[in-house]
């Protein structure tokens, strides 16, 4: 893949179609894809998501008695969608307000450039991360491991030649974006107004800057 700035449809268009026929056939067990916090990394914000994993045979959720507790042993993984210079889609008003208007929030969830993670080994073993970081550096923590194993696999089983750009519960996530966008931006604004009020300021420039 080779962009300069990677937006979310690139992320979802540059995954093979094979590929994307197994992870919608695996879609309906994904039944929590949960919007949960608008973070601020340096200057860029980051938008996290749950994802509940997905079970394939024998490695169903067991359940767990600690301490006189009993749980399902399930974890969730975290998917985050890091957006580089989104202050630039909005007024400086709207940011030194913290009133940002929900049109400008949907443009700048499709055109800002993004980076992406997930917490599942997924992710970094079957070779997406080094992809997705490889030519335009949109993975939020890049890897220099290449996948040994998984494009053979993906060929043989697929007939899919590389990897996947991105793993089933990024593919889960970045469609809801657009759908959770009014849920999120709220966030967005309280969190804005927090960081202003902790001494964070807006330079159209640089971003939210001390
Ligand atoms: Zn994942």
């Amino acid at each position: 893949m080779k962009y300069i700035e990677t937006q979310v449809s690139d992320l979802l268009t540059a995954t093979h179609p094979q590929m994307l026929k197994y992870y919608k056939l695996r879609q309906k067990e994904h039944k929590k894809v949960l919007f949960t916090d608008v973070e601020l990394e340096k200057k860029d914000i980051i938008i996290k998501y749950l994802v509940e994993p997905t079970y394939e045979g024998e490695e169903q959720p067991q359940e767990v008695s600690t301490n006189g507790q009993t749980f399902t042993n399930t974890t969730d993984y975290t998917t985050s969608v890091f957006f580089k210079t989104w202050w630039k889609f909005f007024t400086k008003e709207s940011l030194s307000n913290a009133i940002i208007p929900l049109n400008d929030f949907k443009f700048m969830l499709e055109f800002a450039p993004v980076k992406v993670h997930c917490t599942c080994p997924a992710f970094h073993w079957i070779g997406s991360k080094y992809e997705v970081g490889k030519d335009d550096n949109s993975a939020l923590y890049p890897t220099k491991i290449k996948d040994p194993i998984w494009s053979k696999r993906n060929l043989k089983n697929y007939g899919v030649k590389g990897v996947s750009e991105i793993c089933k519960h990024l593919y889960q996530t970045l469609p809801k974006l657009e759908k959770d966008s009014k849920k999120i931006l709220k966030q967005l604004n309280l969190r804005l107004q927090e960081w202003l009020d902790s001494g964070y300021r807006i330079d159209m420039r640089q971003g939210l800057i001390r």
